[in-house]
Order: C-alpha cells, then structure tokens, then sequence
C-alpha cells in the first residue's frame, strides 16, 4: 500500500482549475468545489474524457460547499464527482438537479440566495444566476431551457473577492444580464473550451469559446478571468492557446488568470 497523497493545504482567495470544469475556491475558510469531476480518462455514453483530474478528489479535505452548475452532463459531474459531491455537507444546483439528487442537495433558481457561515465569522451569500446552455435560437426542452436547466452562481461576502463562477452558458446577453443586475464582480470562472456535441444545434457551441469568453471579461469589467472546461474531454473544441489568442486578439491579455491545471491562482484584483 503507498502512503495517502497529502491534503491540498488552503490557499484563501485563490482558485484552481483542476481539470474539466472543476475548480477549487479557497474563500473566507471555505473550500467550495464547482462541477467536481475526478474520474480517469474514458468513455461516458456519448462523451469521453481524454484527461484526469490534476488533483485527486481525496486531496481536498474539508469542502464545505459543492456547486453543480448542472448534474445532468458527465463533464460537468462524472461518476467519481457525483460521490465526492453527495458526501459534501451542501451542494447547491438546479431546481430539478436538486430533486434528482437528494442528500445535501439545494436547489436555487436564478436569482435565488443561500447564506453560509464562514470559518472567519463572516457570510458567504450563494447568488444563483441564469446560464444558457447552447445558441440562444437552440431548440428548448419542455421546461424553456436550451439544452437542459443550468445555473452558474456568484459568490460574495464581506471582505472577500466577489466571483462568478460561470457553468456551462453559451450567451453574453445572459453575461450582460449579470453585470447589470450584480455590479462590481471581481473575478470570474469561465466555461470555455467551445463544446460542441455531434447532432445538437448543427454543432455550434454549448459553451463559451475564446473570442466570447474575452467578450465575458470586457462585458463583467472583472479583472482577473480563469478560464475552466477547455480541455480534458474530446468534445472541447478550443484549449488553452485559442483562449489566450483571442484575449490577446481583443487586447485583453491583463485580464486573463490562466496556468497548468493545478495551479492556485489569486482572484482578488
Ligand atoms: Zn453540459
């Protein structure tokens, strides 16, 4: 048996993409945890992750909080990130995603706020926001969503950057609608990658590309952007060197937090 590999130690205000979407935040003595996915490469039904996770799940010790942008996609929540996420003490998604898991699952609809206690006294409020998972002219399920219902979330409290932490959203009218409605967002999570799934919506992006993740930036005014699903799974379209092109492109290069999967990377301005 080898020796257990060593607890990721806090790194308070800071963030880290792990792989796929997953992403550590360190806020306020919390550990929150996005879209976990920790299995190995492999297929899963119609997508196949190419890559493992740079930190195992067992590594995060502690997590308070886990945020589901959607449960019903395997990159955003495969099998190991289902287990890690139940065993969490409150994992908060969308309104039917909460139904479908139970356990410590909290559903919120956009706009929705949950308050969290945090380790250093204080507050963290959960705001749910709206995230348009395809073209906004893509077919509609029977609920009105395009694709499936998904959240992205911004989380704020005294003291602490205020980061939105994007999910799977594919409109920068639904980016605009949150910088209006929640000024002054420091730092944001962005699901790029430009996902594109064989026979839905003739191809075109579930998720954010480049030029339109540099547009997020310019449209939030937040000045550090970590950009999260862009690689580990076959049907991402765009990696690292598109993303940083197309900032580079819109003249946006000081505004782009990105480095190799495991890095920590501060979110305060
Ligand atoms: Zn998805």
């Amino acid at each position: 048996m080898g020796s257990p590999s060593p607890l990721l130690p806090r790194h308070d205000g800071s963030a880290m993409v792990v792989g796929g979407p997953t992403t550590v935040l360190d806020l306020g003595g919390l550990r929150i945890v996005s879209d976990p996915t920790f299995d190995a490469p492999g297929p899963h039904g119609y997508l196949t992750k190419t890559e493992g996770p740079a930190v195992t799940g067992e590594r995060l010790a502690d997590v308070g909080l886990v945020l589901v942008s959607h449960d019903n996609h395997a990159d955003n929540f495969d099998d190991s990130g289902r287990a890690f996420a139940l065993a969490a003490p409150l994992l908060l998604t969308t309104t039917g995603g909460a139904k479908r898991l139970g356990g410590p699952a909290k559903g919120l609809a956009a706009w929705d706020t949950h308050g969290l206690g945090r380790p250093d006294g204080g507050l963290l409020t959960v705001t749910a926001v709206p995230a348009v998972h395809g073209p906004e002219d893509g077919e509609r399920d029977p609920e009105g969503e395009v694709n499936c219902q998904v959240v992205g979330f911004v989380l704020a409290g005294e003291g602490l950057p205020t980061v939105y932490v994007s999910g799977d959203n594919a409109s920068i009218g639904t980016v605009a609608e949150i910088a209006r409605r929640i000024p002054g967002i420091d730092a944001a999570v962005l699901h790029a990658g430009a996902a594109r799934v064989p026979g839905k919506f003739r191809e075109r992006p579930v998720s954010l590309d480049g030029v339109r993740a540099a547009a997020a930036a310019a449209v939030l005014g937040t000045p550090v952007n970590i950009p999260a699903h862009y690689t580990g799974w076959a049907h991402f379209t765009e990696g690292r060197d598109a993303i940083e092109h197309a900032f580079d492109d819109a003249g946006l290069t000081s505004l782009l937090a990105i480095a190799d999967h495991g890095t920590w990377l501060s979110l305060k301005p």
